[in-house]
């Protein structure tokens, strides 16, 4: 057998495993908030720790949980009035694809998105993101995403889809065609491998980008380009615009950094403020 036949057997089998797995893998449906059924999968390594028989219930006696623990964060989110079915917003079949801060909805939604991913992983992400149902967005880089695969997998069990945010995470403004479509099918190609899905969004690192970013993005299967009406940092919303308060179709950036348990709760609250409710991207641009 010659090599190339041989690496293509291989290629085979891990393309098999990987579909069994995606297809276990199906996201809870988030406009149901009262998910009380057990996790998608029981062959997938699962977030939520045993010590919980009920995703949805809030500890009812003895003392109330730690500052800091998981527990704590699950008591302390909010909770929101279902979210509504989503009407998903329109996309032209050709020409440029859009770049939007802000979804063109006027649905009460905001979207949580969570970047990058080689700085730092808190362990407790997966079980929250689990528990509290919150619908999150993930632009991961493919190296940070490849060295840590099965961290980003047990978030893509919780509910969390998968995103493009290139390879090597440098401004793409300025550069060629032929440089943004590596960076950008490069990433694109590396994440189908390794969660199974196509990469239906892209944000560009720094949010930088140029009318070749569009093209290159379109060219690698993107459907939308995605900046960011709002940041989190260490538990603060930083609003990036005059309102001061999110408003509907907004995209809350984060990254994973040591404080996103943090982040996640303060996106949250701020999206609760609001009169909001968390919904996922992927509902939305189709
Ligand atoms: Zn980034």
């Amino acid at each position: 057998m010659s090599a190339t036949s041989a690496r293509r057997i291989l290629a085979a089998a891990t393309l098999l495993a990987l579909l069994t797995l995606s297809a276990c893998a199906a996201r809870p449906v988030f406009h149901a908030r009262q998910i009380t059924a057990a996790p998608p999968s029981p062959s997938v390594p699962m977030p939520m720790p045993s010590t919980s028989p009920s995703p949805s219930a809030a500890p009812t006696t003895t003392a109330p949980p730690a500052p800091g623990s998981l527990d704590w964060y699950v008591s302390q989110a909010p909770t929101f009035p279902e979210a509504p079915p989503p009407q998903p917003v329109p996309l032209t079949a050709t020409g440029a694809i859009p770049f939007w801060h802000r979804l063109p909805t006027d649905q009460k939604v905001a979207f949580i998105t969570i970047d990058d991913g080689g700085l730092a992983r808190p362990p407790a992400v997966a079980d929250f993101i689990w528990r509290a149902h919150i619908p999150v967005t993930m632009f991961l880089n493919s190296p940070a995403a490849e060295e840590h695969d099965d961290y980003f997998r047990q978030i893509q069990v919780a509910g969390g889809i998968v995103e493009n945010h290139t390879i090597r995470h440098t401004s793409l403004a300025g550069r060629s065609y032929d440089y943004q479509r590596q960076e950008i099918c490069g990433a694109a190609d590396k994440l189908e491998t390794l969660f199974g899905k196509r990469a239906t969004l892209f944000r560009p690192p720094f949010g930088e980008y140029d009318s070749t970013t569009l093209t290159a993005a379109r060219d690698c299967g993107a459907k939308a380009v995605l900046h960011w009406s709002e940041t989190v940092h260490e538990g603060k919303v930083r609003y990036q615009t005059p309102e001061k308060v999110v408003q509907p179709g907004d995209v809350l950036l984060m990254h994973f950094r040591p404080a996103l348990m943090d982040d996640l709760l303060a996106a949250l609250k701020a999206i609760h403020r609001a009169g909001l409710t968390p919904a996922l991207l992927e509902d939305y641009i189709r």
